[in-house]
């Protein structure tokens, strides 16, 4: 049932609580050490409950936080403690930023094994939910995959370490969305920097539907811009070749900031200024196009995972953005991607609605290391929609979501907005069941469940 007709009906606002802005606990905690978090946990300090933990906040949903109890905030916790440049591992408390690591390791010529957007999220953050983005071959997964150890802090203030010697304890801990206990430090796999060469090709729909396939079977990385309504994939491909030259940081650096900073502004300022919607739209579209064609198809040819960072700004865009990120089955993205181009035609026909920002997608390989990986059983394609526009947005996202359920589409409980419980406790199944006994071993009282995560871990 589509936004306009759920108005009548509670459900409606149900899934809007999930889509509106986050709500703060009254309480927030910063921990410095190790100390300080178990005394947080402690039941005995008597922290108003429950506790919530949060890295740099950037997800999309009320994951985060919560609100009565506490908001534990996790940026204070940010040594990186050892670089083994000769085991090829590194570990990092929660708190450290993507961006400090990436460039930590760069400085011992070492890179994290895949390439991950949104470089001011935290390695606890992007370990306890699903953090991708455009890997290369096998490595395109997710960046809890390569974590090989963690020391966690329980419900009850104990510390538990866990490791590769405990596979499935492992993948339970990874993408937990903080509700089985905190993550302090993680030790993860790393490589030396390798090179890739980065190609652009501009596509109509129907042909980059004709290409997905063998795309994501292929050994090539790739990220693409989605505009549905100038019929445009742009294609950002990303390839191991023999000589590949040298990776430059500035060209990922104009790149990032022409996407993530100068475009959002400018079509804030338009969406205020120019009051026709068909002209306004127009120019929007016309300047997305000039900047993939101009700045990544030109500028951006060879990188790595240690300079192709995007989105530095500490998670900042997403007071100027609204996300919501599905994952679709590959199998079936030749379909499905047109069909989203109908489905946004459709919604600007009936509401007046549309996304200013081109959808960005990326491939995620099937990956069963994480319990609750959204793409445990095949590879996947996420595919995030992105607005600078709050009006309609609401709505739309709750469309979105109907849209994504009808095409077989996976939530993320951290990134889809609007999504529904039912649903979530279908699509993860026997999954969620083990992850909930287990969720109910290690915090009988419930002291990490905010109601949002109640939902579908309770
Ligand atoms: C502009 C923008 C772009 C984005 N682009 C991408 C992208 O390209 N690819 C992608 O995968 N995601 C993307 N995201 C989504 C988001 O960045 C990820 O979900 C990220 O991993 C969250 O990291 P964080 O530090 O902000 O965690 P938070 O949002 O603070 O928390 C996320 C979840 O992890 C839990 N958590 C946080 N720290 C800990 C800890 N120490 N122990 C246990 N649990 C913890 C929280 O309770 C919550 O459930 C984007 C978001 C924005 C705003």
């Amino acid at each position: 049932m589509y936004a306009t007709e759920l108005k009548s009906t509670g459900e409606y606002y149900l899934r809007k609580i999930t889509t509106d802005a986050k709500p703060a606990g009254p309480v927030t905690r910063e921990p410095r050490n190790l100390n300080e978090l178990r005394k947080i946990l402690d039941p005995a300090t008597r922290t108003p409950l429950p506790i919530r933990v949060q890295g740099a906040g950037t997800a999309s949903t009320d994951c985060n936080a919560t609100e009565s109890g506490t908001t534990l905030k996790t940026t204070s916790l940010d040594d990186i403690v050892n670089i083994d440049a000769y085991n090829y591992t590194v570990t990092a408390q929660a708190g450290v930023r993507l961006e400090t690591l990436v460039t930590a390791l760069a400085e011992h010529g070492l890179e994290l094994v895949g390439g991950y957007d949104l470089q001011g999220r935290t390695v606890g953050g992007a370990i306890a939910a699903p953090c991708f983005g455009p890997g290369i071959g096998s490595n395109g997964g997710y960046f809890a995959s390569n974590v090989i150890a963690m020391k966690i802090i329980r419900a009850d203030g104990q510390l538990l370490k866990v490791d590769s010697t405990q596979e499935n304890l492992l993948g339970a801990f990874r993408t937990s969305f903080g509700a089985l206990g905190i993550i302090f430090e993680a030790t993860m796999r790393v490589r030396p920097i390798r090179t890739f060469t980065a190609t652009h090709r501009r596509v109509s729909i129907d042909k980059f539907a004709g290409s997905v396939d063998a795309l994501t079977k292929g050994d090539v990385g790739f990220k693409f811009y989605l505009m549905p309504y100038r019929d445009r994939v742009y294609l950002d491909l990303r390839r191991y070749d023999a000589d590949p030259g040298n990776a430059y940081n500035a060209p990922w650096r104009i790149k990032d900031w022409g996407e993530s900073t100068v475009l959002p502004h400018i079509f804030k300022s338009l969406n205020r200024v120019v009051p026709i919607q068909s002209v306004r739209y127009k120019l929007i579209d016309s300047l997305s196009e000039a900047t993939q064609g101009l700045v990544n198809s030109r500028l951006v040819r060879t990188g790595s995972n240690a300079t192709s960072q995007s989105n530095r700004n500490k998670g900042k865009s997403r007071r100027q953005c609204y996300y919501s990120t599905w994952c679709f089955p590959a199998a079936n993205f030749s379909m499905i991607v047109k069909a989203y181009k109908e489905f946004c035609e459709s919604i600007y026909a009936d509401s007046q609605y549309r996304c200013d920002l081109p959808a960005v997608g990326f491939r995620l390989c099937q990956d069963s290391s994480s319990l609750l990986s959204p793409s445990f059983d095949e590879a996947m394609i996420a595919v995030t929609t992105a607005s600078t526009q709050p009006k309609g947005w609401d709505d739309f996202v709750i469309d979105l979501a109907e849209f994504a359920e009808k095409w077989g589409g996976t939530p993320m409980i951290s990134q889809s907005r609007a999504l529904r419980a039912e649903h979530v406790i279908q699509i993860y199944s026997k999954r969620l069941d083990f992850f909930r006994r287990l969720r109910r071993q290690l915090d009988p009282d419930a002291r990490l469940l905010s109601p949002f995560l109640a939902q579908f871990c309770q």
